[in-house]
């Protein structure tokens, strides 16, 4: 069987578990700290803009609430998103508004996202297909311009940058995930990027019951340690330090895991060039690095059908992200979005990870290749 996606988690990582069971402390802790520092190196930004956050959807949630997004207004957002996102929007009380994608990059881009603009909207998020960072500047420009914040879903980009800055850091809020299907992987757990320092303050409170901080009341209740203060009606949303364990060593492990990610990805381009009825991902911008995360390949829909059924026939497992939200009924959106309907029909996303053998790939090449089209 060869998956479409996997983590690969060694003997480090669990060395590193062993450790913090050893140390009987497997809450939030300096471990985790840690890891909000490195996985701030990791991106170039001062320490105090990144947070951990128990999954990336709950930081989009919490990205609504920072942005004091509610009833009335709209968020923009590409079809192609993960429900996750969508949740986040409508569950806040605003509507969530989807804006179609590049039939062939599958990413939002300036004229989609300006298709869908009204008065009422008050941000836009984004996510980066397959690791492939979006046309960043020309979205940067119209919502400035009609001051809109950008919302980074950088779920896909955990490794990615556009103009030589990481994608997750370009607007007001970003999220990126570490859950079991990602590149980066701690079972589950994300991390948050806030561009201003008060709301990466308040996110602190946010992600554990609206608590101050600790340190701060101790000091204040000697006496009656037990006594706190509560400024808003926060959940518990941290990283624990088995988690940020197995995080700081996979971050360790992200550059070559995205190289063997791109040595794949460049077989499948070599070795499926050919194919007439096939098309591959577009080259990737000059001013952009990838992460890797999926390789998508496109054709007509009875062939991209056909194609999917004959590769697990074969054992070998592929699918299709993200399906259209607007085609969910619970979101009740009646929009035709032609581009993201056509890629939905069309596109397949092959295996791509790096625990991939050259071997696995041959035999996916091969597989594809003895396919009747
Ligand atoms: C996986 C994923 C998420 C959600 O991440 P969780 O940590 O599982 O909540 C959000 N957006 C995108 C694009 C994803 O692929």
């Amino acid at each position: 069987m060869i998956n479409v996606f996997q983590p690969s988690l060694g003997e480090e990582e669990a060395q590193a578990v062993g450790r913090v069971f050893a140390s009987n402390w497997v809450g939030r802790g300096k471990l985790t700290d840690d890891f909000e520092q490195a996985f701030a190196g990791h991106c170039g930004v001062a320490r105090g803009h990144i947070r951990s956050v128990s999954c990336a959807t709950e930081g989009l949630f919490q990205a609504m609430t920072l942005l004091g997004i509610g009833s009335g207004d709209e968020v923009v957002l590409p079809t192609l998103s993960f429900v996750g996102a969508g949740n986040a929007v409508a569950s806040s009380g605003a509507r969530p508004v989807f804006c179609d994608v590049d039939y062939r990059t599958l990413n939002a881009t300036a004229e989609t996202i300006a298709a869908r603009l009204t008065p009422r909207t008050r941000a836009v998020v984004v996510l980066h297909y397959g690791g492939v960072p979006c046309d960043l500047a020309p979205i940067m420009d119209l919502l400035a311009a009609a001051g809109i914040a950008l919302i980074e879903d950088s779920a896909c980009s955990v490794a990615s940058t556009y103009r030589g800055r990481a994608c997750g850091t370009w607007g007001e809020v970003g999220v990126w995930s570490f859950d079991a299907m990602k590149i980066l992987v701690t079972g589950d757990g994300g991390m948050l990027y806030c561009r201003r320092p008060e709301d990466s303050e308040r996110l602190e409170r946010l992600l554990y019951l609206g608590m101050e901080q600790t340190s701060g009341f101790a000091q204040r209740n000697k006496d009656r340690w037990w006594q706190f203060e509560v400024k808003e009606f926060g959940r518990r949303a941290i990283m624990n330090d088995i988690a940020s364990a197995i995080g700081l060593e996979q971050l360790r492990k992200l550059p070559g895991f995205v190289a063997r990610r791109r040595a794949v990805h460049d077989m499948y381009d070599r070795e499926l060039g050919d194919l007439a009825w096939l098309a591959l991902p577009p080259a990737l911008p000059a001013d952009a690095t990838s992460s890797y995360y999926f390789y998508w390949v496109q054709t007509t829909a009875s062939l991209r059908d056909r194609l999917a059924r004959h590769l697990r026939s074969q054992e070998i497992y592929t699918t299709f992200r993200y399906y259209p939200l607007h085609q969910v009924s619970g979101y009740g959106s009646d929009i035709r979005l032609p581009a993201a309907e056509a890629a939905a029909e069309t596109t397949l996303c092959l295996p791509i990870h790096q625990a991939l053998s050259d071997d696995d790939v041959a035999r996916v090449v091969a597989a594809i290749r003895a396919l009747d089209a």
